[in-house]
């Protein structure tokens, strides 16, 4: 045999029975942004690098060390695996220009690719649903971002995922605490690891994101950027805060909650859980007022989130809150190999009156025992077996025998007629557990 061939490391596969979680759980989120009305948006996976280096800016992880850049073999154009997509969408949304005709609120779901170490809730192709509101302005439409979120939360029956809110201000006030973030770092150099020692002058922001227990009581006694915020930018912040309030949405004020990109100012938060170890932020966005014009739009404001789908499931799977396997309604048992057409045809129209079936199919030795199709039957899961054998099938019936409890349409077995599957296929789904 040919050696075989693996995912890539930190790539996954995902396969059914999981894949209908992720199924259930993208409806849901589709469900819910259709009644905040923000739209979906689908962009290219591949874009090039410059947009990321351009937007989420130099000295980022990400662009630093995390991206999947190639040249594309026949033109040299340097191209990058999406690492996020909030670029990827203002790119699409100056492109097409979106904005002409008012603000828009958008919506995008997909695979992210970032070359980090792989562990619990950390993947190297990993999934985020990510919302966008572009061109607001105000505190009102941060609050809107972020109460899709906790009603998300509330929806999926979620616990313990708590809100911590912080504000960046703006670049100018951000400049002011720099200097003064620096001159602190600095007067405690020998405390510094080689991480912080690198960024002390190209992103000493990101110092205070350390996870580096060695460092925290330092950080903890830096300048707060909180400290350095003019009038407008705790205006807006507190706006954000007084909107929280009137929906009794709990939250924690984390002064050195940074955000890994450059291009988030005023409003930054995170979702976050202890009950996912050490990756245990699920969802975590703020404003960006400044990327549409840092990538050649027309200045505007936006704010957005994007959440890790991932870290969601894991959470809904550690709180019990994930449905179960999906199984079909019937299963077809098949006992007699010529009559195919007319079972088939049979099947067809049981499904698109809406039942799920699962056929009997035949192998190299045809269909098999009547006792090996039934065992098929019950592992499928099915609440009936259809059991076409010559007999019936010659009276144009079809045998309809319940195999488990639940089963109230059909709840003992019943020779029901073949031509008028479509009026009896109702009862193959009163059972149905309601959804
Ligand atoms: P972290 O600090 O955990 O690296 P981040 O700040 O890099 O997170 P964002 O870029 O803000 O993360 O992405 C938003 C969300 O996407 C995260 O909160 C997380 O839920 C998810 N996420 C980010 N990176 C990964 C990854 N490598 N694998 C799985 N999920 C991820
Ligand atoms: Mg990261």
């Amino acid at each position: 045999m040919a050696e075989k061939i693996s995912a890539v490391k930190g790539m996954n596969d995902i396969l059914a029975p999981d894949s209908a979680q992720w199924e259930w759980l993208e409806a849901k989120v589709r469900a819910l942004m259709g009644r905040y009305a923000y739209r979906n948006v689908r962009t290219p996976i591949v874009e090039p690098t410059g947009l990321f280096v351009r937007g989420l800016g130099e000295v980022t992880d990400i662009v630093e060390k995390e991206m999947y850049s190639f040249e594309d073999r026949l033109n040299g154009e340097a191209l990058t695996l999406r690492p996020e997509n909030t670029a990827g969408v203002v790119r699409a949304a100056i492109e097409h220009n979106l904005l002409y005709d008012g603000p828009k609120r958008l919506f995008y779901s997909g695979p992210m690719f970032r070359h980090e170490r792989p562990q619990r809730g950390r993947y190297r192709q990993f999934h985020q649903i990510g919302a966008e509101a572009l061109g607001f302005s105000g505190p009102d439409v941060d609050a809107e971002v972020i109460l899709l979120a906790a009603d998300l939360w509330a929806e999926l029956g979620l616990k313990g995922v708590e809100l911590e809110i912080n504000s960046l201000g703006q670049p100018a006030e951000r400049l002011a605490h720099r200097q003064a973030l620096i001159a602190y770092l600095q007067a405690h150099e020998s405390q510094l690891d080689e991480d912080a020692r690198r960024r002390l002058h190209s992103n000493p922001l990101r110092i205070l994101d350390t996870k580096n227990p060695a460092m925290q009581e330092l950080v903890n006694g830096a300048p707060r950027l909180m400290d350095y915020l003019g009038e407008a930018s705790l205006a807006h912040f507190n706006g954000l805060r007084a909107l929280l309030d009137a929906h009794g949405v709990a939250y924690r004020i984390n002064p050195r909650l940074v955000r890994g990109m450059d291009y988030y100012n005023l409003s930054v938060f995170e979702f976050v859980t202890t009950q996912l170890g050490s990756q245990g932020t699920v969802c975590a966005g703020g404003r960006y007022d400044g990327l549409i014009a840092q990538i050649g739009g027309k200045p505007a404001p936006a704010v957005g989130w994007a959440m890790g789908v991932e870290r969601i499931l894991e959470l809904l799977k550690e709180q019990n809150l994930l449905p179960a396997a999906p199984v079909p309604d019937a299963y077809a048992i098949v006992l007699d190999g010529d009559s195919a057409p007319k079972i088939m045809q049979t099947l067809r129209r049981l499904r698109q009156a809406g039942v799920s079936v699962q056929m009997h199919a035949s192998g190299p030795d045809g269909y098999g025992s009547i006792k090996s199709q039934f065992k098929k039957a019950d592992a499928s899961g099915a609440r009936y077996a259809l059991i076409f054998g010559a007999d019936e099938l010659a009276a144009g019936n079809v045998a309809v025998k319940p195999l488990r409890a639940g089963a109230t349409g059909v709840p003992e077995q019943t020779l029901l007629p073949l031509d008028d599957a479509s009026l009896w296929a109702a009862r193959l789904l009163d059972s149905a557990p309601a959804a």
